[in-house]
């Protein structure tokens, strides 16, 4: 059976660098592209990184039911399309969605099947010196992402796994663990 793994932690907390290396060492895994209100980074590729999708057109497809998931966050709307998900569960490939805490209750509610992982920071100053270091968010954007990140945090013990991502390796060996245990 195909299976479904949600990744989600803080922002600044290493998940898409986490699942960079997970889907080297675990080729048989794909990645949902999610849709997004927010502006593309510099080289962020529409497809890609993400389906970047007009205020109009993101609240066209909710209301179209096209989401399995979505919320708000810092301000702008993230969301799993129907259509990334069911095509790769439908042909037996496992698939990853890297997604923050209100979607991955909205994907434990619908699909309770799927492989929940919270990756948690060390500690809320490290997560900001890694915001700060990313360089990706202004200082404004720094804060609101950390404030959510104090909510966030909170959720932990909603997750069968919780994985600290202090050493890089070591976190991405666990992470590997609980997702080939899942796969094998
Ligand atoms: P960023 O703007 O840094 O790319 O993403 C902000 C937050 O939104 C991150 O925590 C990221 O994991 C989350 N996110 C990305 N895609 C989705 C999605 O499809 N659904 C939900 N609920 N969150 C998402």
């Amino acid at each position: 059976m195909a299976r479904v793994f949600v990744i989600t932690g803080p922002s600044g907390v290493g998940k898409g660098t986490l699942i960079r290396g997970l889907m080297a060492r675990e080729p048989r895994l794909e990645l949902s592209v999610s849709a997004t209100t927010r502006a593309p980074r510099p080289g962020e590729q529409d497809g890609v990184d993400y389906h970047f999708l007009s205020r109009e057109e993101f609240d066209r497809r909710v209301a179209a039911g096209d989401f399995v998931e979505h919320a708000d966050y810092a301000g702008r709307s993230y969301g799993t399309l129907r259509s990334e998900l069911e095509r790769r569960v439908r042909a037996g490939v496992p698939v990853v969605l890297e997604i923050e805490v209100q979607g991955a209750r909205q994907v434990r509610a619908a699909m309770p099947e799927a492989v929940q992982v919270f990756i948690a920071p060390p500690s809320l100053d490290a997560l900001r010196t890694r915001l700060v270091g990313r360089g990706t968010d202004d200082a404004e954007e720094v804060q609101r992402r950390l404030t959510v990140a104090g909510h966030e945090l909170h959720a932990q013990p909603e997750f069968a796994h919780v994985v600290v991502n202090d050493r890089l390796e070591e976190a991405l060996d666990r992470l590997t663990e609980i997702v080939t245990a899942e796969l094998d």
